[in-house]
């Protein structure tokens, strides 16, 4: 039986053609090697019992074949029969036909037996592989996608989904690829020793015949694979760019729809999809061709060991006999397989390199913000936030705040205002630590937030964002998306806060409708109000608003505004405020320019200043 999860002969089906075959790691890199065998240790005695059952599977799948040649000589014909020239004869025990026939039948019997049991370690052996496999995987991708958490935002702002998307998923395939066709490997390894040792035995001479068309079969396989390579790479490319257009069709839907941009993106869609289907041809061009190279000198080399041995027996040399030959052209098969399986694995062990060297770069990553090891949990009782001196830019040397220096006092309304660009975002985005300050520092009731751990850094603050992202699943499990566990009274009690629980309960499964991917089925102040229920379970010291510059109806303005500021109520508020009404009633107004505080008071005062806030306020752009 062969491995299950073994190449066809000849390499990979065409799904296998996308990835990479080469990814510039041509060398066994054996320090990669040597990392990824960390993932396996943990498993290596369910391993080592997978590969020893392989073992057994590739050496019992072999007697019968082998044994043909003993059937046909010594039983069929009577005569002896010889291996590594020790000749045995079994005519004495054969004195008629009714002794041949009880022989053939217990010969039937015991391979039978034999191929049965062959089946059932194959069985086996195939059920514990993929098991080991998967759990390997598991762990690799279980430390991916940690990492992928623990990475800084500025990682996301950089790295295109689609590619992060691939790392996460078609790296690790790609490794598990790798790890299901190591099985094949040993399979392979073992019949490439067992195999030319049983045709030894039988026939030196013969065996000679059978290598002939070897060195022809490898230098003709390495030449079309170097064919394939760059067909390979290609595919990859393409297949992102598949990928990426996808994403961005799906993404973008709404502005394609808007800008009737539908027949562009079909036909960009169509070209990409094209080139592939152009690189899929052109590898299964070059394809047929290793395929029918390999399947020719197969067939070439069970013609010379018919003819060549046929002769051989004629001319009675090399101790060669009918069973001999009828034995070798099954073990033939059994040997041309693993060379042509080896072959492909050459490919799928490069692909897999590759891939891993890629998920090891993505591991070695350095994780969000490193944390101080003396860093302390903190529980911020107040909410009183100070920043000395802050400068950052997202590029180092290009800031986009510049020495911004505010005290927010606990409990205060603080609105930020600026024109588009002017660094509020940002402003809000380094309190929850989402990127470093250059220089200068954040304090929080008096502790620097660089000294307290993220977790207790991050619980202390509640963030309603402006577009605020829905996970798919209900509307209670989106509202209690900051708490573990699911108490249906206090859902129940923020969306009354939130004053969304009427709308909710309009919905036909009220708290358990599934809301969509981006939440598409809520408007954008509905979700800023499921936002605000959130905030409210989660029940943090300070908040950041994003206040929604889009227009909304005077209604549900003043329904958010009311809930806003029912959220705001004992703790420190950071606005980003679009609307003159929000922020008058500020305890605290900044004005950002150009990265920098402009001015800062209360509205009264910096009217009176009449300066960038009285300019501000006159054209009513915030
Ligand atoms: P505002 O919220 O006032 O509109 P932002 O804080 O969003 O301003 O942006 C301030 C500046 O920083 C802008 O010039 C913007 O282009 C830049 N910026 C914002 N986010 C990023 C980012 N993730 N990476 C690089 N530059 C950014």
């Amino acid at each position: 039986m062969r491995p299950p999860s073994g190449p066809p002969p000849g390499g990979g089906p065409p799904h296998r053609f996308g990835p990479d075959a080469a990814g510039g790691a041509t060398r066994m890199d054996m320090r990669l090697l040597r990392r990824a065998l960390e993932f396996v240790r943990p498993y290596r005695r369910q391993l080592g019992t997978v590969y020893l059952f392989y073992f057994l599977n590739s050496v019992l799948n072999l007697i019968p074949a082998a044994s043909l040649a003993w059937y046909m000589d010594g039983v069929v014909r009577g005569g002896a029969f010889s291996f590594f020239g020790r000749v045995f004869d079994l005519g004495p025990s054969l004195p008629d036909v009714r002794a041949k026939l009880i022989w053939s039948a217990g010969y039937f019997a015991a391979v039978l037996l034999l191929i049965a049991g062959a089946n059932a370690i194959g069985v086996f052996m195939w059920r514990l592989g993929t098991r080991v496999c998967q759990r390997i995987m598991l762990d690799v991708k279980h430390r991916v996608n940690e990492h992928l958490h623990e990475l800084p935002v500025s990682y996301f702002d950089a790295e295109r989904t689609g590619a992060i998307m691939t790392r996460a998923v078609g790296d690790t395939d790609q490794m598990e690829q790798m790890l299901r066709d190591s099985y094949v490997l040993l399979y392979a390894s073992t019949h490439l020793v067992t195999v030319p040792l049983i045709m030894i035995g039988l026939s030196p001479a013969l065996f000679v015949c059978a290598l002939l068309p070897v060195p022809v079969i490898w230098a003709a396989v390495r030449r079309v694979r170097t064919h394939l390579r760059p067909i390979y790479r290609e595919m990859r490319e393409q297949q992102s760019l598949i990928g990426a257009t996808i994403q961005e069709n799906i993404a973008g839907i709404r502005e394609i729809k808007a800008f009737e941009r539908e027949p562009a993106a079909r036909r960009t869609y169509l070209r990409t999809n094209l080139a592939q289907a152009r690189l899929v041809h052109k590898a299964m061009r070059v394809f047929s061709l290793n395929h029918q190279i390999l399947y020719g000198t197969r067939d070439l080399a069970m013609l010379l060991i018919g003819v060549g041995g046929g002769a051989l027996v004629v001319l009675g040399r090399g101790h060669v006999t009918l069973g001999t030959v009828l034995a070798f052209i099954p073990l033939m098969g059994r040997f041309f397989d693993p060379i042509h399986q080896l072959v492909g694995f050459y490919d799928v062990i490069q692909r897999g390199l590759a891939a891993t060297q890629r998920v090891f770069e993505f591991l070695d990553l350095p994780p969000e913000v490193p944390e101080d090891p003396g860093a302390r949990t903190v529980k911020f009782a107040r909410g009183e936030v100070r920043f000395e001196h802050v400068t950052f830019g997202y590029k180092p040397d290009r800031p986009v705040l510049c020495d911004v220096s505010f005290v927010a006092p606990a409990g205060a309304k603080i609105a930020i205002v600026g024109s588009t660009g002017s660094g509020k975002t940002t402003l809000v985005s380094l309190l929850p630590r989402f990127y470093e300050p250059q220089s200068g520092r954040i304090l929080i009731d008096g502790e620097p937030i660089r000294d307290v751990r993220l977790e207790s850094l991050r619980q202390a603050i509640g963030i309603v964002f402006q577009e605020t992202f829905l996970f798919h699943g209900t509307v209670a499990q989106n509202i209690a998306f900051a708490r573990r566990q699911l108490d249906p009274e206090r859902i129940r009690d923020a969306a009354r806060f939130a004053s969304i629980d009427a709308f909710i309960e309009s919905l036909p499964d009220r708290y358990e409708s599934q809301v969509g991917e981006r939440g598409v089925k809520l408007s954008g102040g509905q979700r800023q109000r499921l936002s605000i229920a959130r905030m409210i379970l989660k029940d943090p010291r300070i908040v950041i608003l994003d206040e929604a510059t889009s227009s909304v109806d005077a209604e549900t303005e003043r329904a958010i505004q009311e809930s806003f500021e029912k959220l705001m109520e004992g703790r420190t508020a950071f606005i980003i405020a679009h609307r003159l009404s929000t922020i008058r009633h500020a305890d605290l107004i900044l004005v950002l320019e150009d990265g920098r505080i402009a001015e800062s008071g209360n509205h009264e005062d910096l009217l009176a200043r009449n300066g960038r806030y009285a300019e501000l306020v006159a054209s009513a752009k915030f």
